[in-house]
């Protein structure tokens, strides 16, 4: 496996890394503290083609690959997780489900104005009564003549507020759980569809999470997103490439922790030295550092599968679980290093704490992975081949007879 940049991940990286530190860093202590949401980074980044980065050229994007979008993803959350969670909800969650189910028409209406950042995109399958168990979410649909009509609600939607196209989930029979589920495109001018936002969150504070309620919402039949009854199957391929930028992230996340607690430790003096010479500091700057690079790679290991087409739920869970877990401890122990001023706003380590705490909750909580993880090695979960496989990256062939490197 080659672990090089080529010239232009590097350019992009450098550009995401530039864009961050200039337009977000300067003001994100202040926009995080007051709670603000400040829609027209989002603008920016559309401007910036970061938006459409996986999505191909003839979509309206720009053509990267898996690496790519991986860089952008732990550039952005380097600086602040809520420009992560934008990548996660309208690139990942969104537009890649889009290019691997949506039809020419979906694409070309819904697809490209996303890729070049004119229109939001967002995902709602969480419920207020489901989580996890998706299976058992309440929003039900009826056909009527020419339309769906949709009821229901949802709960911890990101971008709520400012979405146009929203990717909800709804059952025709809750008796059938999973498998009657159907995806939908709502776009917000949809008549009986309202949003809200959530107030007194922990963290991701500078981003904006919602809910939303849908009462007797019409549905054309051209809006629905693959077959009835496809919807969970169309949902678990949206959370792997969701997650993929959340595990992604989570390696930003990580090296911000370890360069605050690098420079405060050969800062800060206790007993006539640095900290950063004390042995138990060390074991905690020696644990940021390798679970970087672990959570990297990890990260490399299901961009190489994704950019061939290759099946990568497993190695994608996995990248998530260790990289979200990594980030969460990392922050902890940089608050720990920084000592009590690490407990204060004056440093930025509190905030990556109350960031990294959401990401061991979303696109699958820490005890789900786990479950994930021991049922493929357990060899109690096998995964099947989908109607609509995930497309390779622009420029990849796909590679079905592959094995990935690590295959259990
Ligand atoms: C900041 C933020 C942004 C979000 N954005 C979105 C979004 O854009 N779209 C969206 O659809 N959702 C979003 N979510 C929701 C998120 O995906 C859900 O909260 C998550 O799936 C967990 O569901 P839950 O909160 O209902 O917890 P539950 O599923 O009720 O779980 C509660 C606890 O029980 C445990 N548990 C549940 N089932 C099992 C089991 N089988 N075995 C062992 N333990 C189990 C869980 O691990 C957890 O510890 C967001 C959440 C947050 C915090």
């Amino acid at each position: 496996m080659d672990f090089s940049l080529t010239p232009e991940q590097i350019q992009l990286r450098d550009t995401v890394r530039e864009f961050a530190a200039r337009e977000v860093a300067p003001h994100i202590q202040e926009w995080d503290a007051k709670g603000e949401f400040h829609p027209e980074v989002l603008h920016k980044m559309g401007e910036l083609g970061l938006l459409g980065l996986p999505i191909p050229e003839a979509y309206g994007g720009s053509g990267f690959d898996y690496v790519a979008l991986a860089l952008a993803c732990d550039e952005l959350e380097y600086v602040d997780t809520f420009l992560r969670v934008v990548m996660s909800v309208h690139v990942g969650l969104n537009s890649l489900a889009l290019l691997q189910w949506g039809d020419e028409e979906q694409k070309q209406r819904f697809l490209a104005p996303q890729a070049r950042g004119e229109k939001f995109g967002t995902f709602a399958l969480t419920e207020p009564n489901a989580g996890s168990d998706a299976g058992s979410i309440e929003s039900t649909y009826v056909r009527d003549g020419d339309a769906y009509v949709l009821n229901g609600a949802k709960m911890w939607i990101s971008l709520a507020a400012m979405a146009d196209h929203f990717l909800v989930f709804a059952s025709f029979d809750r008796s059938k759980k999973h498998n009657g589920l159907t995806a939908f495109m709502l776009e917000r001018d949809m008549p009986g569809l309202t949003t809200g936002t959530i107030k007194g969150k922990l963290g991701v504070r500078a981003g904006n999470t919602g809910e939303l309620a849908f009462n007797n919402v019409r549905i054309p039949l051209a809006n629905r997103i693959g077959e009835e009854g496809e919807g969970f199957k169309i949902a678990m391929s949206c959370i792997d490439q969701g997650r993929f930028t959340v595990g992604a992230g989570a390696v930003g996340l990580i090296r911000a922790c370890l360069d605050a607690s690098v420079k405060y430790a050969n800062e800060r003096y206790a007993f006539g030295q640095e900290i950063g010479r004390f042995e138990l500091v060390k074991q905690m700057i020696a644990k940021m550092a390798a679970n970087h690079d672990a959570s990297r790679l990890l990260t490399m290991q299901a961009a190489e599968l994704k950019n061939r087409g290759i099946r990568n739920t497993r190695e994608t869970s996995l990248m998530k679980w260790f990289g979200c877990d990594a980030a969460l401890e990392a922050a902890n122990d940089a608050i720990q290093v920084h000592g009590s001023y690490g407990y204060s706003n004056e440093y930025p380590v509190e905030r990556f704490w109350r960031n990294s705490r959401g990401a061991v909750i979303y696109e699958g909580t820490r005890e789900i992975h786990t479950i994930l993880q021991a049922d493929y090695a357990l060899g109690y979960r096998q995964d099947k081949p989908l109607r609509c496989p995930q497309p390779p990256a622009e420029g990849f062939e796909r590679e079905v007879d592959r094995v990935p490197a690590l295959a259990l």
